[in-house]
């Protein structure tokens, strides 16, 4: 792509009069065709900013005066089209005065939209948010393959707030419209086709002719279809929208996740008029930008970013090798290689290996890639049976199973014949660090690199230190971390290292509730009313009731306060097999067809929420007490990515700040008076400021 862009991108215009000066934009006009190159200066994606909108504001009154066949836009990043809005800017964006900022930014796009002569967005990569907002102004859009389109607005609280909800739901049928912006779903370049986003998806080397097609009006426009007009009325509207709320009723209640309610209304209330839409979108949109939950998402836009900042620099990593191509390693080896590695992996067994390739294929397609980056990932990845790979690999990553006997002989076996600087890398889940070092070739440059499970959709990795691992492998390993476009988080050898500490106590007190009587369901669906992911049964069964009774074992080994106690039951379900969805049978029965509870409980018990939610918390202010990783912010940032914690509530250590940390502090202490010293608040509470 950056090829045929640079071709592409003349650094002067041709035959066009001298454009007014831009930071962000750059103008070419030849045969008539004027061509805006999006461009935002000092960065390698384009945001839709206040300055970016200011200036095609100027830009688009000086192409008016000079009468092209056509207007192009077009981005001059290799990266895509545009990410979206500038997110930086929603932290001042408040009130009034954010009002009087979207009006600002709608008057563009409504004279883009208004322009005289075609317009013509030329896309490719993605065009988000913001950046979608601008291409749907345009009169045409002309996709590149690989393009993609979405809003993900309602990650952050939002729905799109620059006439997106209006346009597209008079470009497409309107009930893919609203699922596109309700979901955040991204539409790839065929499904785009198809939907109407684009008028015509080609190579790059055909973009000129479908430009030109476009300026001579012979490009057609994709229907509408049957559906839009039969939504033009409100009452068949008002019919929609009531499905669509009772389905996002189902994700979440509306005082925890405004956003989508307010689209549906948007949409009910004003989806038959383009001016009245248009206002209500802003006040709509002002409102959630105002909603703690839109401040909780924002802060997660930017927790995102500071995991990362912690991944900065060189790894120095090329060729990664993998031992042991299980549940783990073949998903370690296939994200590596597809994001660029050469991969070696290596398996006592031979099946593994065959499962691994084809893991890693199905991966690729999952993604979205095309034909040639898959071939090219499989290319990068080799089955490496004789473990060829761990003399020429510079990290070693060691995924076998959970023995530390197995880890250590492993260890034995590559002394001597690691590469030198090369990395050994652990994905233990629950051995301590301190105690696997000593087996390790050598102890400065060996560390623990925690994965979750599935690597392909897990954002987060522990970096895990130890007392004698060297900086530089510590900073090595986050910046491969990021580098596969995970997020590090940098934490401690501490007894389940960050999030798996912080999430048992959630898995355990839900065996002691069950055990003392209370339905599965019910105790699922109070945590999805709190807003989890996932209820701690449902979960405790996706991760595997033997896992789960290891970690219970071991948290009750080696902290040194009260845990909860394992209910017998559990210790015979696990022997008797029916380890968990795995085993198609676990705390629920999935042969049977019994899925457990999606939707939350309407009117939860606070007693069973507390009790779940509120030991978590304590294990977070102990992991700060305890240094377990840099600050709150990481916390919860690492919490959120690793586990989905209710991301609307910010995290832990925000919900405890939120609730009071002195209202917590004292609800622990009722907590433990009536069920037991494992709820005694942590010591750290107390020197929170
Ligand atoms: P697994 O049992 O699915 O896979 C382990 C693989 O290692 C098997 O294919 C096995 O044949 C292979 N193996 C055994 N001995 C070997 C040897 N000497 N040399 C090469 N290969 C060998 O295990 P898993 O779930 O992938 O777990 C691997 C590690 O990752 C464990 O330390 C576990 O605690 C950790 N972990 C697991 C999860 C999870 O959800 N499964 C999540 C995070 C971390």
């Amino acid at each position: 792509m950056t090829d045929v862009l640079d071709e592409l991108t003349p650094d002067e215009p041709t035959d066009a009069p001298r454009a007014p000066a831009s930071l962000n934009w750059r103008q070419e006009a030849e045969d008539g065709v004027v061509r805006l190159w999006l461009d935002c200066e000092n960065s390698e994606v384009n945001v839709i900013s206040e300055t970016v909108l200011a200036e095609l504001d100027t830009l688009l009154d000086h192409v008016k005066e000079t009468q092209p066949k056509a207007l192009v836009i077009r981005s001059a990043k290799p990266a895509g089209f545009a990410a979206g809005a500038d997110i930086d800017s929603f932290a001042e964006l408040r009130g009034e005065g954010a009002v009087a900022k979207l009006e600002q930014g709608h008057a563009v796009l409504d004279k883009l939209e208004a322009l005289p002569f075609p317009t013509v967005a030329v896309i490719h990569g993605a065009a988000l948010g913001g950046g979608f907002e601008l291409a749907l102004a345009c009169e045409y859009r002309i996709g590149i393959e690989g393009a993609k389109f979405g809003f993900p607005e309602i990650q952050l609280g939002l729905h799109p707030g620059l006439g997106g909800t209006w346009r597209l739901s008079q470009l497409v049928d309107p009930v893919e419209a609203m699922q596109m912006m309700l979901t955040g779903r991204t539409a790839h370049d065929r499904k785009a086709k198809k939907l109407g986003i684009i008028d015509a998806l080609v190579p790059e080397r055909h973009v000129e002719a479908a430009i030109h097609a476009a300026a001579k009006g012979e490009m057609k426009h994709h229907a509408q279809g049957f559906r839009a007009s039969a939504l033009r009325t409100r009452a068949a509207r008002s019919l929609a929208a009531t499905r669509m709320r009772s389905e996002s009723q189902k994700q979440a209640p509306r005082t925890h996740f405004p956003a989508p309610f307010a689209l549906i209304d948007l949409w009910e209330d004003h989806g038959g008029s383009k001016a009245e839409m248009g206002k209500a979108e802003i006040a709509s949109f002002a409102e959630l930008l105002d909603s703690v939950t839109a401040q909780n998402l924002i802060r997660v836009f930017f927790l995102r970013r500071k995991l990362k900042a912690a991944g900065k620099g060189r790894s120095g990593i090329a060729h990664v090798h993998v031992i042991g191509a299980g549940t783990m390693g073949a998903e370690i080896a296939a994200w590596s290689a597809i994001q660029g590695h050469s991969v070696t992996i290596e398996d006592v067994n031979p099946e593994p290996l065959g499962r691994a390739v084809k893991r890693a294929s199905d991966i690729c397609e999952k993604k979205h890639l095309s034909g040639i980056d898959t071939r090219d990932a499989l290319d990068r990845m080799m089955p490496d049976p004789s473990g060829l790979g761990r003399a020429r690999a510079d990290l070693v990553i060691e995924a076998v199973p959970e023995k530390m006997e197995l880890k250590e002989k492993i260890y034995a076996s590559l002394r001597g014949k690691m590469k030198p600087g090369a990395i050994l890398a652990s994905n233990t889940s629950s051995l301590r660090l301190a105690e696997l070092v000593d087996a390790a070739p050598e102890r400065t440059r060996f560390a623990g690199l925690h994965f979750f499970n599935p690597v392909s959709s897990m954002q987060l990795v522990e970096v895990v230190s130890h007392d004698r691992a060297e900086r530089e492998t510590l900073d090595r390993l986050a910046a491969f971390v990021t580098g596969i476009d995970r997020l590090p988080a940098r934490v401690t050898d501490y007894p389940g290292f960050l999030v798996n500490r912080i999430l048992a106590p959630y898995l355990m007190e839900a065996m002691v509730l069950l055990d003392e009587g209370r339905s599965k369901e019910e105790i699922d669906r109070a945590a999805l009313a709190f807003g989890m992911p996932m209820g701690p049964v449902t979960l405790a069964d996706q991760v595997g009731l033997d896992i789960c009774l290891e970690v219970a074992n071991s948290m009750r080994s080696s902290l040194d306060r009260p845990v909860a106690e394992t209910p017998f039951w559990l210790r015979e379900k696990v022997e008797a097999g029916e380890t968990g969805r795995k085993a198609g049978k676990g705390l629920y029965d999935y042969k049977g067809g019994a899925e457990p509870p999606k939707s939350p409980e309407p009117d939860p018990s606070t007693e069973i929420i507390d009790r779940l939610i509120l030991p978590m918390c304590d294990a977070a202010v102990e992991c700060l007490r305890n240094d377990v990783i840099h600050d709150e912010e990481q916390l919860d940032g690492a919490v959120i990515f690793g586990t989905g914690w209710a991301p609307f509530r910010g995290g832990p250590m925000r919900y405890a700040r939120t609730r009071g940390l002195g209202e917590c502090r004292d609800r622990l202490r009722a907590l433990a008076e009536r069920h037991g010293d494992r709820f005694r608040p942590d010591p750290g509470w107390d020197s929170l400021a």
